[in-house]
């Protein structure tokens, strides 16, 4: 008989990863699918990260690893954070996880009490609210507007916290949207968190070197709240390694040791041979990530003249990440054969399945209306994605 907890129940199943999953069973069966649903970069990992990874196979890291990562790894965080970030931390505020998702999964669990409100403006990557769920947290959401580039103001932070309120939940550059917050506004949302001495910020940073519009700017930077900003970052989208599953947290050394604890129960730590591939990454050749910013910008570019041609579409200008985000609701209610559009579900499966491009939904992000597009992919994928995608949206009557 199956039977199955009510946390797990409740759960729902991440959004990305079930369009990348249905883009590549329709590859499987033969049809040329282009995928701009999964958030990756298309680009192999650096021939140097490569080789460190080989190499600790022959060095045979094959042993458990200390649970936060090994001290070199925990340092060259540290450093990274001094270097690109001008922000102090020792090793002992570093746990190092499997993935950011990971990182962020433990921050949650140890941070979050049952019923305490996790504030997520909307649009927001999937797997956010669903943490909250397992943490049995509270998920408080602000919708943002297309028209304020899909950026939460201080009133409507200041207006959604409650005495319940443990934390928010930031990502910038950011996923979905590709919104970027400039200093000036992070420092006015760290404004009000100063005035609430129990609010926490988890600010996910993992698309801090696909910006196209300066240099990264994090929370972490405003001294009045700086003991109680969580970093969350990683190696999986700067340096192409999404599957080698490296990422970490950076905040207050007693919950870097609560995180330390959970994960010591829980798998232990990260891959020893992944983290020294990391640890490659954050100490070696730097060169790799503005020739990825170089190609994304150039993406993001192409992607943004196609969409401008398309009636009825209304697009922002993304400042980072590899994502666009347009509100497609004009083709909502229309018709083809005797399907019908009535939401960006229904969309994307349209163009899944007639157009053969693969999407993700922004009802998945909490922002029904709009399509998350992937641009990670090559100049040539793209081009004829959207023709594609022209030619789908003009069969809609
Ligand atoms: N945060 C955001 C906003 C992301 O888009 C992703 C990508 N999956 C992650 C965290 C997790 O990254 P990782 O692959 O390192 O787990
Ligand atoms: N972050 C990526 C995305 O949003 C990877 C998939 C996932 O982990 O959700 O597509």
């Amino acid at each position: 008989m199956e039977r199955l907890s009510s946390r797990i129940k409740a759960l729902s199943p991440s959004a990305t990863i079930a369009m990348n999953q249905k883009g590549r069973d329709l590859k499987e069966k033969g049809i040329d699918i282009i995928n701009l649903s999964v958030g990756e970069p298309d680009f192999f990992t650096p021939d140097h990260i490569k080789e460190a990874a080989k190499k600790a196979v022959d060095d045979n890291f094959s042993f458990y690893a200390p649970v936060p990562g090994y001290p070199a790894l925990r340092q060259a965080i540290v450093d990274k954070l001094k270097r690109e970030n001008n922000l102090d931390y020792s090793p002992a505020q570093i746990v190092v996880s499997t993935g950011a998702k990971h990182a962020l999964a433990n921050v949650i669990e140890c941070l979050v009490e049952k019923g305490e409100e996790v504030i997520i403006p909307a649009p927001y990557w999937v797997s956010y609210a669903e943490q909250v769920k397992i943490a049995e947290g509270e998920n408080v959401i602000i919708s943002t507007s297309i028209d304020d580039e899909f950026k939460m103001t201080p009133e409507q932070l200041k207006a959604a916290i409650t005495p319940k309120t443990r934390t928010l939940l930031l990502c910038s550059p950011s996923n979905p949207t590709g919104s970027v917050y400039t200093r000036e506004e992070l420092k006015a949302l760290a404004d009000v968190i100063a005035e609430h001495e129990e609010v926490f910020v988890i600010a996910d940073e993992i698309y801090e070197h696909i910006n196209f519009v300066g240099g990264h700017e994090s929370i972490a930077q405003f001294e009045n709240i700086r003991d109680r900003v969580v970093i969350i970052n990683g190696v999986s989208k700067a340096y192409a390694m999404t599957g080698y599953r490296i990422g970490y947290m950076a905040g207050p050394e007693w919950l870097a040791k609560a995180c330390t604890k959970l994960q010591g129960q829980v798998t232990s730590g990260a891959t020893s041979v992944s983290m020294q591939a990391a640890l490659a990454a954050l100490t070696g050749d730097q060169s790799c990530l503005k020739e990825m910013n170089t190609a994304f910008r150039r993406r993001r570019d192409l992607v943004l003249n196609h969409l401008a041609e398309i009636e009825g579409v209304k697009c922002p200008t993304p400042g980072g990440a590899f994502y666009v985000f347009p509100d497609f609701s004009h083709y909502f209610g229309t018709t083809v054969g005797d399907r019908k559009i009535e939401n960006s579900m229904d969309l994307c499966i349209y163009l899944l399945e007639e157009g053969h491009i693969a999407t993700v939904p922004g009802s998945a992000f909490g922002a029904e209306g709009c399509v998350r597009i992937s641009y990670a992919n090559s100049d040539d994928n793209l081009e004829k994605a959207m023709a594609r995608l022209k030619k789908a949206l003009a069969a809609l009557k």
